[in-house]
């Protein structure tokens, strides 16, 4: 396992991609078109070639999608009104 991964690695290093890890970094901005066109090409390549990158890009396009869908956090009304009576109070003391 531990000799594919390296040979693997090799590969990719002489092929000028991204490694496993570097895809796995860059996953993130990848997916937020944050990437340099270079390096988004790169990855794209190094993606075609690995099976174990493509599923790991899949769920974590998912999980990515999921996180832009989720509303801003904001305190909820109750919360703030007690929040005001208490600095309120606070205030009088
Ligand atoms: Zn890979």
């Amino acid at each position: 396992m531990f000799a594919k991964t390296l040979i693997m690695k090799l590969m990719f290093r002489m092929m000028g991609l991204p490694t496993c890890e570097e895809v796995d970094q860059f996953a993130y901005d990848f997916l937020a078109g944050r990437l340099d066109a270079k390096i988004i090409h790169q990855v794209e390549r190094h993606l075609k070639t690995c099976k174990n990158c493509q599923k790991f890009m899949v769920s974590y396009r998912k999980t990515y999608a999921l996180a832009q869908n989720l509303p801003p956090p904001t305190l909820d009304s109750e919360f703030k009104e007690k929040m005001f009576k208490f600095l309120s109070k606070k205030g009088d003391a």
